[in-house]
């Protein structure tokens, strides 16, 4: 099945763009989770919100989900880990699954934090953001996984079944769902260290001698995940009608630049969805 409209997060951005998309009968999948955006469940407490005052983040999450909820519209609790422009179409990757769409809206927000020491110089050498994809290569291996929220938790289990011994190393409040052999190291990470692939994970208080690391976040740079795409440090480049360098491809939210802003993430995601149906309804034209 190829789908009209592919929205990758669901946070505000995503779930504007999910609810523009169904009012204009647009045939659409939303990868994220059904807990919304992390970003929203932490907000203390929300005031700038149109419509709403003194309203906490898990309340603001509560009207979100109930509104699209209300309009049919299902969460893929999946991540997508890669996007790949096929001239016509997007393949869209998550894990061992594959999705088309014939448009894209990524809004998959922005990783506050830095990236670690290493991370980026050992990135594909040892180094991975996604343990369903290259699980398998750390076979009877030693792995460590840094997860910043709970899917980290679930990739560590995966891995348990294939590597030697898992470390897992959360920077976050943990509730802990891992298997007894899985290490849980609580310390700071630091550096990853190697020669040609990374093979230390420098803590403050201790190193790990590992042969793959993986790191679990919200959300990565959009650069490793889409080949080609035009980026601007942690931003994906666009203008003002949403639109990125590769046709077809449309951002929103947080990972279209800033200020960090609920109100703004969701008009980005309407304006998103109607240029993404505005090139739909080109492309059906010319056909
Ligand atoms: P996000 O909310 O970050 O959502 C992105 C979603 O996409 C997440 O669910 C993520 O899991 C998912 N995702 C990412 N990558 C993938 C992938 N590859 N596959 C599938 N899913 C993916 N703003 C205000 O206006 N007012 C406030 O009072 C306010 N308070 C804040 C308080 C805190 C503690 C924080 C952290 C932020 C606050 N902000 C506030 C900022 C606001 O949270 C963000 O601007 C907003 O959430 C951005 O929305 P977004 O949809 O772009 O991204």
């Amino acid at each position: 099945m190829r789908y009209d409209i592919a929205i990758v997060g669901s946070g505000p951005a995503g779930l504007a763009a999910s609810i523009n998309a169904k009012i204009r009968n647009k045939n659409i999948i939303v990868f994220g989770n059904n807990n919304a955006s992390t970003k929203l469940t932490k907000a203390p407490s929300i005031d700038n919100y149109l419509g709403f005052e003194n309203l906490s983040g898990v309340e603001l999450k509560d009207k979100f989900m109930s509104h699209i909820k209300s309009m049919g519209i299902e969460i893929t609790e999946k991540r997508v880990n890669n996007i790949y422009s096929m001239g016509d179409y997007f393949t869209l990757i998550s894990g061992g699954d594959m999705y088309e769409a014939t448009t894209v809206v990524m809004a998959t927000g922005v990783e506050y934090g830095k990236m670690l020491k290493g991370e980026e110089e050992y990135l594909g050498k040892g180094v991975g953001y996604c343990a369903t994809c290259d699980g398998a290569l750390y076979r009877n291996k030693k792995v460590a996984i840094i997860g910043s929220n709970h899917e980290g938790e679930e990739d560590a289990n995966f891995l348990r079944e294939i590597a030697s011994e898992v470390y897992y190393i959360p920077t976050y409040k943990m509730i802990n769902k891992l298997d007894d052999e899985i290490k849980i190291i609580e310390d700071r990470p630091v550096e990853i260290k190697g020669d040609n692939l990374a093979n230390k994970l420098v803590l403050k208080n201790q190193e790990l001698e590992v042969d793959g690391i993986f790191i679990i976040k919200d959300s990565v740079s959009p650069k490793y995940m889409v080949p080609g795409l035009e980026v601007e440090g942690p931003h994906i480049k666009c203008d003002k009608d949403m639109k990125t360098s590769i046709a077809g491809l449309y951002v929103a939210g947080d990972c279209a630049g800033k200020p960090y802003q609920y109100l703004k993430s969701a008009g980005q995601g309407q304006i998103a969805v109607s240029s993404a149906i505005s090139y739909l309804d080109k492309k059906r034209i010319k056909n």
